[in-house]
């Protein structure tokens, strides 16, 4: 136990002392550019329209943007990373986390100043691959599809770069959608170039944004909508609404229901807390061990549900055994094991309807339990 406290003792301070570094090289390249790079007075018209833009988006989305878990802020400041001096781009970068913050403090003071750093310390990145591979600005690149390429890659080591550099600290940091994030920098390189030769265009980007936003959006509280809070997996009514959808089809299935063992003493023994580390587990065991067009849901507590598309009877016995294997073999940092029982019913041979799979199922848990716990078994009818 003292050895585990150490252990998180010396995370914490790893954490702390990563955090500050990237915010002390953040402010380290800004003052460096400074005393290095001239500002261009060209740069100023486009810094005036970055950061308004930048603000501009925060104002219009505020209204959502508390319940939002992404924002499309690299729109501005990959346009700024291409056009404009080092300390120009920081400050619009600076500008699109601080106006956020100000209007719906998502986060923590400290959290927002760390993910700007790390977004100000990408940019650097993609800029030094940018000066690495030409001597040419942006402005002046020809329009050919050697720098089409250069600039895509400049924006894939900033989406790389910050992606890494805020996973680092924060491994449970909401994994962010990349393709939306990516298109917003694809969005970027587009401004940045309607910046260079056609500034009005600007007007159809910040509409693009927030379409764009609200689409994004919409997909995102859907998706919350259908979900379990605590595990991720499909809540009880989605996951009926999905199942009931494909038995209607007529299609084969079988269907397998799950039910942690003995539960309750984890929770007598270590706390719920505990036990919920042992929910979200035994959920990620269940996820990684069918494939993605199977549908996992959480159906009630400790109570797991699943249906497998056409599968056979014996294909879902063997599946349901590699899932008990791997659910007894899996422990939460020392704090008690757990082991699950399941029933297995196949569609259309032991009912026509999900009610009638599902209470086959449940019967094949329940004779589980009583046999023992910890097994398998597959729904057998009675004798006639
Ligand atoms: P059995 O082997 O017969 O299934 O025994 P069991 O103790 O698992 O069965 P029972 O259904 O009596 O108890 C289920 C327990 O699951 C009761 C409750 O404390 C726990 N539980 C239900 N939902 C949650 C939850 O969200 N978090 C935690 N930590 N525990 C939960
Ligand atoms: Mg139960
Ligand atoms: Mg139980």
């Amino acid at each position: 136990m003292a050895d585990q406290i150490g252990r998180l003792g010396v995370r914490r301070w790893g954490r702390i002392g990563y955090v500050l570094g990237i915010d002390l090289l953040a402010v380290a390249g800004v003052v460096v550019a400074l005393s290095l790079i001239p500002i261009p007075s060209a740069n100023l018209l486009p810094f005036v329209l970055l950061a308004s833009c930048a603000l501009l988006y925060t104002e219009l989305s505020v209204r959502t943007a508390g319940r939002a878990f992404f924002d499309l802020n690299s729109v501005w400041m990959f346009a700024a990373i291409l056009l404009l001096h080092p300390v120009l781009s920081a400050l619009v970068i600076t500008v699109s986390y601080f106006a956020q913050w100000v209007r719906v403090r998502p986060d923590e003071l400290c959290d927002r100043t760390f993910r700007a750093a790390a977004t100000i310390v990408a940019g650097y990145a993609a800029s030094a691959f940018f000066a690495m591979v030409t001597d040419t600005t942006f402005e002046h690149m020809p329009r050919d599809i050697a720098s089409f390429a250069l600039v895509v890659g400049a924006g894939l080591v900033f989406l790389i770069f910050k992606w890494a550099a805020i996973q680092v600290a924060d491994r449970t940091a909401v994994s962010a959608d990349y393709a939306v994030e990516a298109s917003a920098i694809a969005l970027g390189i587009v401004l940045a170039w309607a910046l260079v030769d056609w500034p009005i265009v600007l007007l159809l980007i910040i509409g693009i944004t927030l379409v764009m936003h609200r689409t994004v959006l919409i997909r995102q509280l859907r998706d919350q909508a259908r979900a379990d809070p605590k595990t991720g997996l499909l809540n009880s009514a989605a996951w009926s609404n999905d199942a009931t959808a494909w038995l209607a089809r007529g299609e084969s299935a079988a269907l397998l229901m799950l039910d942690l063992d003995n539960f309750k003493s984890i929770n007598d023994r270590y706390g719920h807390l505990v036990g919920d580390k042992h929910l979200k587990g035994v959920a990620e065991v269940l996820k990684s061990e069918v494939r993605a067009t199977d549908m996992v849901g959480r159906f009630g507590g400790e109570e797991f549900v699943i249906l497998l598309p056409g599968t056979t009877q014996d294909d879902a016995m063997a599946i349901a055994e590699r899932i008990r294997r791997r659910v007894e073999g899996f422990a939460v940092e020392g704090l008690g094991t757990v082991t699950v029982s399941v029933g297995v019913a196949a569609h259309p041979d032991h009912g026509t309807t999900l009610e009638e799979v599902m209470n086959a199922a449940d019967l094949a848990l329940l004779a589980a339990k009583t046999a023992g716990r910890n097994r398998t078994l597959l729904f057998a009818a009675p004798p006639a």
